[in-house]
């Protein structure tokens, strides 16, 4: 049987189980979770985590030594922050345009009890300054996913500079990146497993409890992720990336399955990139460059969540949003996905800064709190797939410049 097929039963199989014993058996439920499923999430979890820091390190370095030319990286990184920021601004257009179609908080819900406190989130500037690392050892022990990506930058260029004088080093960076491929493999395997257990957690401590007066707005986000892919994404590999896009999602639905249990487009990096180098045959230096820059800047789905969020809000509590108000919806949601770090749940903090931006009352996220685990899972593995079109359309776009055979000559050299 195919790894993706075991994944999918094991994440069937949670679900049943969590549902059934929400209903039936909340107290063996709660053994259960402490015992078992729990820690069968938390070990797979921890395991691709504990992949994620070398594999962006060791990968961007080697990426970036093999273009050899920071010409040719500013062109590629150039292209790549393009795509992020027309695609989240498609995502988030598609998501207002549902929200007032099919206009999900026209419903009678109780707000008077609803109180959410925000947390401080960071302001643009910082994000921007804060992007370069005072110290790279801490920016790799606290997982701060921007600042290793521009060390590593720096690094794979001194590299590609000095050329024969730091054979040494490439030759075991590259040696540490084969280790790594290896351990993803190997952690696969458990995926089923945790899947099951991350399932089983998740739904067997909330139900479906609300997910009734919620329907609407569920369905509306649901639909947003699915256009997008099926439109933005279809298009973008089809025409930009000369591929065919049901061969593209086929061939990164294993991936798409992971971020799906683990609500982690960080936590599923090392996933991704291998699924994308394997299965859509894009080339490591774009992959390696491309997909971690994505996990931690490019969330599309968070975006459309934002999005139907916030008419939601405004819909329940009345407000008329002006069309100026929903240019800043859309700006402040593109800026809120980049700053948003790829791991459960971060989205919805994010949206405070949205709807603080366009005067929204903060306490609306208490009313999409409870169903939003379920979102998430589906989110991240949208959020996950735009990176993959992305590292797509810019392989392809590469080619023009001999990008795959100057490679393999930098990697052989
Ligand atoms: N869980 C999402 C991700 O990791 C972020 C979010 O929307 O909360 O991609």
């Amino acid at each position: 049987m195919k790894l993706t097929t075991k994944i999918f039963i094991g994440l069937f199989l949670g679900a049943i189980v969590g549902l059934v014993l929400h209903s039936t058996a909340p107290d063996l439920f709660s053994t259960l979770d402490a015992y078992l499923f729990s820690p069968l999430g938390t070990v797979f979890l921890n395991l691709i985590k504990m992949l994620v820091v070398p594999i962006v390190f060791f990968s961007i370095t080697l990426g970036t030594a093999s273009l050899g030319d920071p010409k040719k990286l500013g062109r590629i990184g150039g292209k790549t922050v393009a795509f992020f920021l027309a695609t989240t601004t498609i995502a988030i257009s598609i998501a207002l345009s549902l929200a007032y179609l099919f206009q999900p908080g026209n419903i009678d819900i109780d707000t008077s009890g609803a109180e959410f406190e925000s947390k401080e989130a960071p302001t643009v500037v910082e994000t921007f300054t804060n992007i370069i690392p005072t110290n790279p050892i801490a920016a790799m022990t606290d997982g701060n996913m921007l600042q290793i990506i521009a060390f590593s930058i720096f690094i794979g260029l001194g590299l590609a500079m000095l050329g024969k004088k730091t054979q040494g080093l490439m030759d075991l960076l590259e040696q540490g990146n084969e280790i790594l491929m290896y351990l993803v493999n190997l952690i696969m395997r458990f995926a089923p497993y945790g899947a099951f257990g991350l399932l089983a957690s998740a739904i067997g401590s909330m139900g479906l409890d609300g997910a009734q007066a919620m329907f609407m707005y569920m369905v509306v986000v649901i639909a947003g992720l699915f256009l997008h892919g099926a439109i933005t994404y279809s298009a973008a590999v089809k025409f930009l990336g000369k591929r065919s896009p049901i061969a593209f999602f086929k061939g990164f639905f294993p991936a798409m399955t992971v971020a799906f249990s683990t609500s982690s487009s960080s936590s599923t990096l090392p996933v991704s990139m291998k699924t994308a180098q394997e299965n859509l045959k894009v080339p490591k230096s774009v992959s390696s460059f491309v997909q971690p820059l994505g996990a931690t800047i490019n969330m599309d789905g968070t975006a459309i969540m934002q999005g139907v969020a916030t008419v939601f809000i405004a819909q329940v509590y009345s407000v008329d949003l002006s069309f100026a108000q929903l240019v800043m919806v859309v700006l402040t949601a593109v800026l809120a996905s980049i700053g948003t770090a790829g791991v459960p749940g971060v989205g919805l903090i994010m949206l405070a800064m949205v709807l603080n931006q366009v005067n929204l009352p903060v306490e609306g996220i208490a009313l999409i709190i409870g169903i939003d685990r379920l979102l998430d899972m589906t989110r991240t593995a949208l959020n996950i797939t735009g990176d993959a079109a992305c590292a797509v359309v810019v392989s392809e776009t590469e080619k023009k410049h001999g990008l795959e055979k100057e490679e393999k000559e930098a990697m052989h050299a």
